[in-house]
């Protein structure tokens, strides 16, 4: 059994995440002897609240993708912890993992290529009761069907095969096959990115209101900041494996502290200019580094244009609190506060 764990989470943290690193190595030559890694997660923590969404944001490459899946065990980890209601994930045995697997599901950006071309839409949504011997065949089509109403979809489609979908409608029965086994906690790694915008907001909706319906709980992953703050209790930011920032909705967009979150923020359209006032829109110098190299003390440093020479080039800031939950990690903040 893993171990269970009563200490620093409180009753309403449904998933703990602590200094969690995920390191893909890099193989060269003939004998593919490892030369160098990957650091695409990097010591990152924070938690989950029961019945919240933690919007998870940063640039393409930043390390929010693999948060997602290795913290759901579908990758193993390097290093570090993740506690789904107290127990430790990264120490169960098989069949307990099987067990919690139920409980954790993920939503995928593209549900094409989770859902078998060749197979009824019905049959994949009902793949995981089959695996977990959930019901019988007559009480599985029936909540395939329940399923499918959930999410605004006819019973009908449940004997089409994915081609005959929308963008739109596969997201859908992607939601619905995520649902099939009654989770706690679903993984949304961006799940609206390839969508159209009048289907982005019809998605969007569909799971908040199945948040408010069945109690549940998101990590919501999403390179898009006006996506991320319709859905969002909390927001974090991450860039190059590690956390920037993290505070809630209203703290984040409105009183960003880490010079990368501002940058982020300054490139939101603003829908009617003249009404809002003009936003000064913050350039960012340079390329993101490599995560196989990346640079010493802040990872920003190269890009920031507050940078404490000696200071953010040296060491690196440390992720905390500076009041009712915001947490960053800049030494400009720290210097500020003191
Ligand atoms: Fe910029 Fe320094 Fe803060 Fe990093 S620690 S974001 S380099 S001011």
């Amino acid at each position: 059994m893993a171990e269970v764990r009563t200490t620093r989470e409180t009753d309403e943290d449904l998933v703990v995440v602590e200094n969690l690193v995920k390191y893909f190595p890099v193989r060269t030559g003939l004998l593919q002897r490892v030369t160098a890694n990957v650091k695409a997660v990097d010591g990152v923590s924070f938690t989950i609240k029961r019945g919240e969404t933690l919007g998870l944001v940063g640039e393409s490459g930043c390390g929010k993708t693999t948060v997602g899946r290795t913290l759901l065990a579908l990758t193993p980890q390097t290093d570090g912890r993740v506690y789904f209601e107290g127990r430790d994930v990264f120490a169960m045995r098989r069949q307990e993992l099987k067990e919690v697997r139920r409980e954790m599901q993920i939503i995928f950006q593209d549900p094409y290529s989770s859902l078998d071309p060749r197979m009824p839409v019905g049959e994949s949504i009902m793949e995981g009761l089959v695996v977990h011997k959930v019901g019988t065949q007559q009480e599985r089509w029936e909540h395939v069907i329940n399923l499918l109403r959930m999410v605004n979809m006819e019973d009908f489609h449940a004997k089409r095969f994915p081609h005959e979908f929308s963008g739109g409608q596969r997201q859908r029965i992607g939601i619905a096959r995520a649902l099939a086994l009654d989770p706690k906690f679903i993984v949304a790694d961006e799940p609206v990115s390839a969508l159209d915008v009048s289907v982005q907001a019809q998605v969007l909706n569909i799971l908040m209101d199945l948040q408010a319906q069945l109690g549940l709980t998101y990590l919501f992953i999403a390179h898009n900041l006006s996506v991320v703050e319709h859905i969002s209790t909390r927001v974090a930011v991450m860039y190059l494996g590690k956390m920037a920032e993290l505070a809630s909705r209203n703290e984040i967009f409105q009183n960003p502290l880490h010079p990368y979150t501002q940058a982020l923020m300054s490139a939101i359209p603003i829908a009617n200019p003249r009404k809002a006032g003009s936003r000064d829109r913050i350039i960012l110098e340079g390329d993101v580094p490599s995560p196989i190299n990346p640079p010493v003390g802040c990872h920003f440093h190269p890009r920031c244009r507050y940078a404490i020479k000696g200071t953010c080039d040296v060491e690196e800031p440390v992720f905390k609190d500076y009041g009712d939950g915001h947490y960053v990690a800049c030494w400009l903040v720290e210097k500020n506060a003191g």
